[in-house]
């Protein structure tokens, strides 16, 4: 069972940040009782790095609005929680850019999930 953050998110919102990195912290995923059971077995396989992606998610999901971004990596990466890793400007994603962000390599794919991203400040990015 392949499990994508997007699909465990409405079940994540019932738990509080710390009874979601206790069960991470704990490998043990039982008390998170309103994550289906199927759901709760998926996650004690590791699957991929599901781990990481919810942590992630936990760490941002009160100052972002996941929806604004390509992806969960996309905008954990542009949050303060990474220190701004990645810029945006015009619906384009750098990295490595100076403090104003107007400088940087644009980056045409999520480092983490090689999901596509838009490259053309011009077209930007229709998002869902
Ligand atoms: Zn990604």
């Amino acid at each position: 069972m392949k499990l994508e953050i997007d699909e465990l998110r409405e079940f994540l919102d019932q738990h509080s940040d710390d009874e979601i990195r206790n069960a991470i912290v704990a490998e043990d995923f039982s008390g998170l009782v309103h994550l289906p059971a199927g759901v709760r077995q998926a996650l004690a396989g590791n699957p991929d790095d599901i781990w990481t992606d919810i942590w992630w998610y936990v760490d941002i999901r009160n100052e972002v609005r996941l929806d604004d971004f390509p992806c969960l990596h996309i905008a954990y990466a542009a949050s303060a929680k990474a220190g701004f890793l990645i810029g945006q400007s015009h619906g384009v994603f750098a990295m490595g850019s100076n403090e104003k962000r107007t400088e940087g390599i644009v980056i045409a794919f999520c480092p983490w999930c090689a999901k596509p991203l838009n490259v053309n400040a011009r077209n930007p990015l229709r998002l869902a």
